[in-house]
């Protein structure tokens, strides 16, 4: 294949002055071609046959291997584990490679800072090509940097803008981007992909300490945007503002996507407009996303394997059970992510065409972390889903806590769900709660009824960016 050739640096460059400029570094024809941007994807690879799909990710597949296996850190850990990219004879094969997690990642940039031995790129890569280097992670432990060479950011970009144009942003739109500008990648990410492959107007206004949330609405009306890019929770404090300010935000506005991520059902009821999920992370941008039929995310298949297994053990998991995402990017030239445990919880379809038409392989929606996994008497459990259950009642609101505690010798877990229900009812709904528990997860779980706001001490939600969900008591 002509663009696998290509994969990196055209030949016969000349480096003027002993550097490449981006024209230079990357072959962009080679480019679309190998990673077609929207709406081309969407008449294209995205309705590849299942053969042309795995034949498409073999090649890729063993490309990124070869790369991957110049890097120490993959490299000693695949020799530790008997794994060599020429062992990659079929898909399957990638099972044999070993998997990490952002454990030894952490461990990587101790024992070589401050970049780890984990990059494919160095600082003094630049003069070859245009560099980048964001940082993700900080909220737990020390920064973790990951290097991006030019064509990582414009490969990566193709795919949020596929993400994108799936949510219904179009070329010529105009787009508010929300997100902090800062060492994180997800404004830039997003700037990259409406400018360079969607062919929208960015308005870069960062977060509401650097644009006030009413000065946000003001721009997003005047200059009728379509999307703003940031979270859910402030997609729906924009709402509020705009209330305050006397707009309808279903009527005043020409908002046509809503790429946050949050409460689907609120933002579409609050915006007027569907909201799709999706699935991404910081190393490697876009990952999947919803099609219309709503019945699971699409794989970019061309620029990613992705596998599950046990969160406990690492082991594969079949199609259709739930347990943690293994992602391998086929895409990248910089730092590989290749079998990386991303302790994302989802689960894989079978491959089978969808009623929109495509053959790319689905995933369930993120479910929660594998870190935060509790094993309570033998049994694996997530806090997500036992909050998930207890609110699937018609008196439940969406608002949960769980906690793990130990009784005596025994490990118990307890769940705190918000309801409206009338206090006279609580006994049968508590009782009817915990039947519902037992019958999902095979384990009893005790439950503690709250009233609206009840529980905002546990979960944190007026100071936290995130509501808390879990706590583990057991010392
Ligand atoms: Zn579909």
């Amino acid at each position: 294949m002509s663009g696998e050739a290509a994969f990196g640096f055209p030949n016969g460059v000349v480096m003027a002055h002993g550097i490449r400029r981006p024209h230079e570094a990357v072959d962009y024809e080679a480019l679309v071609r190998a990673y077609p941007p929207p709406p081309e994807y969407f008449e294209s690879a995205y309705y590849a046959s299942p053969e042309e799909i795995e034949r498409v990710q073999l090649a890729r597949l063993r490309e990124r291997a070869h790369r991957a296996y110049r890097i120490p850190f993959h490299r000693n850990r695949w020799e530790r584990a008997g794994f060599h990219p020429d062992d990659l004879e079929s898909l399957d094969d990638l099972w044999r490679a070993p998997s990490y997690t952002v454990d030894d990642i952490r461990q990587s940039i101790e024992s070589h800072p401050p970049f780890g031995d984990y990059q494919g790129v160095r600082v003094d890569g630049a003069n070859e090509e245009p560099l980048r280097v964001f940082m993700s992670g900080a909220t737990t432990g020390a920064a973790r940097p990951t290097f991006y060479t030019q064509w990582d950011r414009e490969a990566g970009a193709i795919l949020t803008a596929r993400a994108l144009y799936m949510f219904g942003i179009r070329p010529g739109d105009v787009v508010l981007n929300a997100w902090a500008y800062s060492t994180h990648n997800g404004a830039f990410s997003f700037d990259e992909a409406v400018h360079r492959w969607l062919n929208g107007v960015v308005l870069t206004t960062s977060t509401g300490n650097v644009t006030s949330s009413r000065r946000q609405v003001q721009m997003a009306r005047d200059y009728q945007a379509t999307a703003i890019l940031t979270t859910g929770d402030y997609m729906l404090r924009l709402a509020e503002v705009a209330r305050e300010m006397g707009l309808d935000p279903k009527e005043d506005f020409n908002i046509r996507a809503l790429p946050n991520i949050g409460d689907s059902t609120k933002l579409e009821a609050t915006w007027g407009v569907p909201s799709y999920q999706s699935y991404g992370f910081h190393e490697v941008q876009w990952v999947a996303v919803e099609c219309p039929e709503r019945n699971g995310l699409h794989v970019f298949e061309d620029a990613f394997v992705v596998q599950v297994v046990d969160p406990e053990t690492g082991e594969r998991l079949p199609d259709g059970e739930t347990g943690s995402l293994v992602v391998t990017e086929i895409y990248k030239t910089g730092s590989a992510q290749f079998r990386y445990n991303i302790m994302d919880l989802s689960f894989l379809y079978p491959r089978e065409r969808c009623a929109c038409g495509s053959w790319l392989r689905r995933i369930g929606p993120f479910a929660g972390r594998g870190d935060n996994m509790v094993k309570l008497r033998g049994v694996n459990v997530w806090p997500e889903a036992i909050g998930e259950i207890a609110c699937d009642g018609p008196l439940m609101d969406p608002d949960y806590f769980v906690r793990a505690i130990r009784e005596g010798d025994r490990d118990d877990m307890v769940v705190h769900v918000v309801t409206r229900a009338d206090r006279a009812q609580w006994g049968a709904l508590k009782e009817e709660t915990e039947r519902r528990l037992q019958e999902s997860l095979g384990l009893k779980i005790g439950v503690v009824l709250a009233e609206p706001r009840g529980i905002d001490a546990l979960t944190e939600v007026e100071t936290s960016p995130k509501p808390k969900r879990f706590r583990d008591e057991r010392g």
